[in-house]
């Protein structure tokens, strides 16, 4: 059977989304597009996909008799509507980050779906994905012990003149924020920021860097730093302390090079190019658990409780140097 996906949101990442199913992944096709600006998803319409319905409004196309399932990728104020529209349909959809801009309306994403009764959504995380972080989990879980602290970075070479300070952690730290729950098999109690001395090349709207301090319920302290000004590159780093060892996250392969006196490793410098696989590899799972009728990987309550953390931590840079408490309520037996 292949699986019949319409795409709300013909962006960037929705064109990019819209490749995947129709030349990397098997098993689906994208038969419905739509987008705000009707211009762009006709675009994709006649780059990826032609045989592809072009829908004015994107409920219409989670209305659509012939789509089985949907992929959010429309600018994230828009989310939330959208997933409900989904789980309301009763059709399992993928939904890039953010699950919705408030705790709130992300709360309303998890009841809508408990009262379903089964997963549908499954939230753009695509960091789980990811090989490097696959082979440290395993690393994590079996070779060094009890985690005891990490320290990580999340570096961009530069960011345009809207990127502010909060989107450091609700644009840029979210997917750490995701990613450290699932590597450690825990959650946050608390969030600190403090700010370095800010690096000359920061725009005025964004103090840059940052470092984020968190705390786990287990105990573990997570300092990450961002620098999205870093000029060299867009490089991710983690590393996890355990009471036997202590493991890094694998760089991303690359030749290296022996040449003029020098020993060489090229850096990426786009955020695209460093999780290009780990895409293909969350939309083929969504693919697969949606072909059931179900979702799987990062869920709802994920988004819910990433949304939460990062509000806390928003807090943490308005009120700098503080540590503000994370309190997350109890986790419907749907996401055990
Ligand atoms: P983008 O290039 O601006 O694309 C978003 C598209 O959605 C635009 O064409 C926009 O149209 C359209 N849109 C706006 N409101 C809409 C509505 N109500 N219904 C349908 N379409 C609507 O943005 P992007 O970079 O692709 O990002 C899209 C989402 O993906 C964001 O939530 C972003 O955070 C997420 N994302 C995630 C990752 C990741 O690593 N997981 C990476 C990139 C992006 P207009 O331009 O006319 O407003």
């Amino acid at each position: 059977m292949t699986l019949k996906i319409g795409v709300i949101g013909t962006g960037m990442i929705g064109r990019d989304h819209t490749r995947r199913i129709q030349q990397v992944l098997a098993g689906a096709e994208v038969v419905a597009l739509s987008d705000y600006n009707p211009d762009a998803a006709r675009a994709v319409q006649a780059d990826l996909a032609p045989a592809a319905k072009v829908y004015e409004r994107g409920e219409d196309l989670i209305a659509a008799p012939d789509v089985d399932a949907v992929l959010i990728c429309s600018t994230g104020a828009t989310h939330e509507a959208y997933v409900l529209a989904a789980i309301a349909a009763g059709k399992p959809c993928f939904c890039e980050k953010p699950l919705a801009t408030t705790a709130e309306g992300a709360k309303r994403i998890v009841d809508a779906e408990v009262a379903h009764g089964a997963r549908l959504v499954q939230v753009g995380f695509m960091r789980r994905y990811d090989a490097g972080y696959w082979m440290l989990k395993d690393v994590v879980d079996s070779q060094i012990g009890a985690p005891l602290m990490v320290h990580a970075a999340h570096r961009n070479p530069a960011v345009p003149e809207q990127y502010v300070t909060p989107m450091a952690i609700h644009d840029t730290l979210i997917h750490e924020i995701d990613v450290f729950r699932w590597l450690l098999d825990d959650d946050y109690v608390s969030a600190q920021v403090v700010f370095p001395r800010k690096s000359r090349h920061a725009h005025g709207g964004v103090a840059d860097p940052q470092i984020v301090l968190l705390e786990t319920k287990k105990g573990i302290r997570i300092d990450v730093e961002i620098f999205v000004n870093c000029r060299y590159g867009y490089d991710i780093q983690c590393q996890v302390v355990g009471e036997e060892g202590l493991a890094n996250l694998p760089e991303p392969m690359a030749i290296t090079l022996r040449k003029d006196a020098r020993l060489q490793n090229a850096i990426l410098t786009d955020w695209k190019d460093r999780f290009v696989d780990s895409y293909d590899v969350e939309l083929a799972d969504f693919v697969q658990a949606a072909a059931r009728g179900t979702a799987s990987g990062p869920s709802s309550w994920d988004g819910y409780v990433a949304a939460i953390s990062s509000d806390a931590c928003v807090e943490a840079q308005e009120k700098t140097g503080q540590i503000i408490p994370i309190t997350l309520p109890d986790r419907p037996a749907l996401y055990d």
